[in-house]
C-alpha cells in the first residue's frame, strides 16, 4: 500500500509519518519511508538546489520537483510496493499540484498532468491531508528556513484551499485530519481509515 502525508509547511506531516511508521512495524508490516522532493539521492540535490538556491523560474521549479518524482518513483517507491511493503511518503504529487500548480499559478491541472506523466499515475492507496491554517504554519516553523517557506501567508492560505478541494473532490482516497489536534488523536483517526481500507 502507498500512503501519503499532505499538508502545508508546519502541519506536523512528519510527526504522523513517525508514528505511523511505529503502529504499522509494531503490526509486522515491513515499511518504507520516504519523501518528496529528497527521497533519494538524486532526489536531495534537486533539493538543495530548488530549496536552498537563489530565485527559480516557476516552470523550472515544477520541472525539477516533478523530475525528483519520476527517478523516486521509479527507483525507489514501485520497488518497494512489488516487495509487498507499506510505503509512507511525507509529500507526493499534490504538493506540487498545490505549491506550483495553485500557489506559483502554473495552473493545477497542468501541473498535474506533467506530475502523472512523471510518476506513471502511481496514485496513493490513501493520502492523509494535515489541515492547519496559514497563520498557525507561520506560528510553528517560527524562524524562517528555506525560499518556499518565506513565502506571505495568502500564498501558504491557497495552498491549504488547494489541498481541501483534492480531498473534497475524492473522499474514497483522502483523509483530513485537523493538525491542531494532539498528534496521537490524529493518529488514531489515520489508523481507523487504514483499518477500513485493510492495510492493517
Ligand atoms: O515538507 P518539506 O520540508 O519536505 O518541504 C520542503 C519545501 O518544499 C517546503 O517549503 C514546501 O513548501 C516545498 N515544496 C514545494 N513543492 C513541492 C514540494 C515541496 O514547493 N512539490
Amino acid at each position: 500500500s502507498f500512503i501519503v502525508f499532505e499538508g502545508g509547511d508546519g502541519a506536523g506531516k512528519s510527526t504522523q509519518v513517525a508514528l505511523l511508521r511505529e503502529a504499522l512495524e509494531r503490526a509486522g508490516r515491513e515499511v518504507t519511508v520516504t519523501r518528496q522532493p529528497g527521497g533519494t539521492p538524486l532526489g536531495q540535490q534537486i533539493r538543495d538546489l530548488v530549496l536552498h538556491g537563489d530565485h527559480v523560474a516557476p516552470r523550472a521549479e515544477a520541472l525539477l520537483f516533478a523530475a525528483d518524482k519520476a527517478h523516486h518513483v521509479e527507483t525507489l517507491v514501485r520497488p518497494a510496493l512489488q516487495r509487498g511493503e507499506v510505503v509512507i511518503s511525507d509529500r507526493y504529487t499534490d504538493s506540487s499540484v498545490a505549491y506550483q500548480g495553485a500557489g506559483r499559478e502554473l495552473g493545477a491541472q497542468e501541473v498535474h498532468d506533467l506530475n502523472m506523466w512523471a510518476v506513471e499515475d502511481l496514485v496513493p492507496d490513501l493520502t492523509v491531508v494535515v489541515d492547519i491554517s496559514a497563520e498557525e504554519g507561520r506560528r510553528r516553523r517560527g524562524a524562517v528556513h528555506d525560499r518556499l517557506e518565506s513565502e506571505e501567508d495568502a500564498f501558504h492560505e491557497a495552498i491549504r484551499q488547494h489541498f481541501l478541494a483534492m480531498a473534497r473532490g475524492n473522499p474514497g482516497r483522502y483523509l483530513v485530519v485537523d493538525g491542531t489536534l494532539p498528534p496521537e488523536q490524529i493518529h488514531a483517526e489515520v489508523m481507523r481509515r487504514l483499518e477500513k481500507l485493510g492495510v492493517v
